[in-house]
């Protein structure tokens, strides 16, 4: 079967602004594993366009060998609303400019319904019930009527996404080293991506309650596996994460070609793609519970001087930044010491260097459950 590259319309919010998203299809419709791949759906978050360039050219060449073996679609820019929100010259691709609302939050939940929906076709054949689930899933978004281009987005890359085996979200965070997010169930089957990609973190949560992108598909398997307890077999048939491809200006070819090659060889091992992908490289992170990794935050406006480097280990009460007043009038009272609450490797920082009181300022991944982190919500907005 040869490649399509559907084009697929958002409508338009004004007369003559009509925005498109790209989809290159690989593989027969239907084929198994789906894996589906997206880029940059907060559009300011450029390395994982450039590592989907990349990885477009790997699969093209895959496709002429004959080595797809299951299905496969690329969304190399899954939010043209967002990669056009240049103000003034400042890319501002997080948030929505007309309504606020940040792109990667607030998704449909699709398992509200579901388990009405697949009542009486669940049974004790586990592919048959997969196959029921997304086909209910399926169904429930071709009846969403979306009334703007945000919420038209919304709906057209989860009609690509829902039935995946494997969906990966590309971002970046503001300066990090690369990590990845999923539930916790899938990092002994798909943890080899974490090792592919080199990750330094591999942070595990069920449920954030961020209603993100890839937990909008992972979770309506884990809860209607909840829900029917051992009545009826339900696997958790979507492995669904977000990969953070380091921070906001990692964007090189030398990079991004090799984390292409990454997840060319991580689809080649579970099935998407013929070939051999080789054996996985050491892991150099393990899965941590996302409770144990803190966000240092803001005590106060001010400007940050760090005191810790990316990928340094720091003690719980070590010094992680100065927050400075540039207002104080005695400069010797102008500098407020921010400390780690835990143990962890410093994973990211912030771009911006003045910040506001409550402003994530920097992540720790450590190994032990915070408290304060079960209370919230545990992403950053
Ligand atoms: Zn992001």
């Amino acid at each position: 079967m040869t490649k399509t590259i559907d084009r697929i319309s958002l409508g338009a919010m004004s007369p003559g602004t009509e925005r498109f998203i790209l989809a290159h299809r690989y593989g027969t419709k239907g084929a198994r594993p789906k894996a589906y791949i997206q880029a940059s759906l907060h559009a300011d978050e450029i390395p994982g366009m450039l590592a989907a360039h990349h990885l477009i050219q790997l699969l093209d060449a895959a496709q002429a060998r004959g080595e797809i073996e299951g299905e496969i679609v690329v969304v190399p820019v899954a939010n043209p609303v967002g990669l056009g929100q240049i103000v003034n010259g400042a890319h501002s691709g997080r948030y929505e400019l007309r309504g606020g609302s940040n792109f990667n939050r607030h998704w449909p939940d699709l398992y509200d319904g579901l388990l009405d929906a697949v009542r009486g076709k669940l049974g004790a054949d586990k592919d048959a019930n997969v196959k029921a689930v997304r086909a209910a899933v399926g169904a429930k978004i071709n009846q969403m009527n979306p009334d703007s281009e945000l919420a038209r987005l919304k709906v057209e890359l989860a009609r690509l996404a829902h039935d995946a085996d494997m969906v990966l979200d590309l971002h970046c965070d503001d300066e990090a080293l690369m990590h990845v997010y999923m539930q916790p169930v899938h990092w002994e089957g798909f943890g080899d991506l974490a090792a592919e990609l080199g990750a330094r973190a591999g942070l595990l949560c069920m449920d954030s309650k961020a209603q993100s992108f890839d937990e909008t598909f992972s979770l309506p398997w884990s809860k209607l596996k909840e829900a029917v307890g051992d009545t009826f077999p339900i696997p958790n048939a979507c492995f669904a994460t977000t990969v953070e491809f380091r921070g906001q200006a990692d964007v090189f070819d030398e990079m991004a070609t090799k984390d292409a090659a990454g997840l060319f060889r991580f689809l080649q091992r579970h099935g998407a793609l013929a070939g051999d992908p080789g054996p996985v490289p050491a892991a150099s992170c393990e899965g941590t519970d996302l409770e144990a990794t803190d966000i240092v935050r803001a005590p106060s406006a001010g400007i940050i001087a760090y005191k810790v480097a990316l990928g340094a280990e720091v003690k719980k009460g070590d010094l992680v930044a100065e927050l400075v007043d540039p207002l104080a009038e005695d400069q010797s009272q102008a500098r407020q010491p921010v400390r780690a609450v835990n143990d962890g490797l410093v994973l990211s920082r912030c771009l911006r260097k003045l910040v506001s009181p409550g402003d994530g300022i920097a992540m720790i991944v450590g190994k032990t459950k915070l408290a304060h982190r079960k209370a919230g919500a545990l992403l950053s907005d």
